[in-house]
């Protein structure tokens, strides 16, 4: 008699749904055997999206980098008055909003610490200031901002409030959260989460859930090898699963792996392997099914990019042809010549798409007015030029 693990993968080879002991059964399939896995996943994503991968052309806008979270594994963040503390002022983020359309982008992706108004009395005398009231309010006048130059808004400014998302909904073409993992262990005492209290799961889901309330089309996913095991890997699969069966709104997940930082307290911490990095897309593609867009960050695992593509993905996520990954410094995005010479290797096209993915440009996710905003861009080019990748306080870089 076939073992579950074995029952699991001829489901999905069926494109039959997965059922929870099916996603944990697969992961009795032997780490060795990443090729059986592989295939069914490829397949899996080949039946609902074809032969063709997306990537986002964007601008990573680090609106500001105070944070009053502490994950041990993080570089980003900055105390006020700390080497590198940086807020984006709204000329800075019109200025960066102008060249990065001129060099073809179209998303502006808003990325920022979590409540820095909460912990830092001078970033709240800078919202003062500016006559805003909260650090949402901040990331809603850079969106207008943004707006105005002619990108589409992709928020990702960590744990919001129901009613920061409605006030921020209008203005943005999509919005996101990472889930991380769904495991309350990672906040306990000398875990990556400890002094990180929004980083608590249940907080995160129900910002997901409010969000499928307001009908926001969300971006998700599991950041992978912070000290989880496997079995939590899937369990945060399966909570975002559920959670787009209820509301219907997650556009994609990504599959992030961390990255090991100097100067941190998870420096020497190991990384996952690129066979492990692609065994666990492989396990998202058949846990999510095949229509749900997968992701997995290029830049995050230069070498293992044709692996990746087998393992099931259809999207890389956002590649910027102007500004680097604020949150992985060290790792450049690959060029899109590149990363389209590497897909037709694998028999694959690659097209720009918008950071909101066609299915959910309807009215009942899309405000009217940023309705208009997609249309004109989706009757251009979407394609973007290379620029001289530049970091805003440096200047030039590469
Ligand atoms: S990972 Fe995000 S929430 Fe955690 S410290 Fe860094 S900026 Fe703050």
């Amino acid at each position: 008699m076939a073992n579950p693990a074995d029952i699991a993968l001829e489901k999905a080879a069926q494109l039959e749904p997965l059922g929870d002991d099916d996603a944990y059964a697969l992961l009795q399939v032997p780490a060795g055997d990443l090729d059986v896995l592989c295939e069914v996943a490829g397949k899996m994503r080949d039946a609902f999206h074809g032969r063709t991968l997306t990537y986002s052309p964007k601008v990573f806008l680090p609106v500001t980098n105070l944070c009053r979270d502490r994950c041990t594994y993080c570089t980003f963040r900055r105390d006020p008055e700390e080497a590198g503390e940086w807020t984006m002022a709204p000329g800075e983020i019109a200025d960066w909003s102008r060249r990065a359309r001129a060099v073809g982008c179209i998303e502006a992706l808003m990325c920022l610490g979590d409540k820095p108004e909460i912990a830092f009395r001078g970033f709240r005398s800078f919202l003062a200031e500016l006559g805003v009231a909260s650090t949402a309010a901040y990331v809603a006048l850079a969106c207008r901002l943004s707006l105005a130059e002619g990108l589409l808004p992709h928020t990702n400014a960590g744990l919001l409030s129901k009613r920061d998302m409605a006030m921020l909904r209008p203005l943005n073409a999509s919005m996101g959260l990472m889930l991380e993992n769904v495991s309350a262990r990672l906040r306990d005492r000398g875990m990556p989460h400890q002094h990180a209290p929004d980083k608590d799961p249940v907080r995160r889901l129900r910002m997901i859930r409010e969000a499928g309330e307001l009908r926001i089309p969300f971006t998700s996913g599991i950041l992978v090898g912070i000290g989880e095991n496997e079995a939590e890997r899937v369990a945060s699969l399966l909570a975002l699963r559920r959670m787009h069966a209820e509301y219907g709104h997650i556009q994609e997940i990504i599959v992030q792996n961390f990255r090991a930082k100097e100067c941190t307290a998870m420096a020497d911490s190991a990384e996952l392997t690129d066979q492990e990095m692609v065994r666990t897309v492989a396990l998202a593609r058949l846990v999510l099914g095949g229509e749900m867009n997968l992701q997995a960050p290029p830049n995050l695992s230069p070498d293992a990019l044709g692996y990746l593509v087998r393992a099931g993905i259809n999207d890389w996520g956002g590649v910027s042809p102007l500004s680097i990954d604020y949150v992985n410094p060290e790792a450049a995005w690959p060029a899109v010549e590149r990363l389209r010479a590497l897909c037709e290797q694998e028999g694959y096209g690659l097209e720009a798409r918008l950071p909101i993915y066609d299915a959910f440009v309807t009215e009942r996710f899309v405000d009217p007015m940023m309705l208009a905003a997609i249309a004109a861009l989706r009757a251009g080019p979407r394609t973007g030029q290379r620029a001289a990748v530049h970091d805003p306080r440096k200047g030039a870089v590469a």
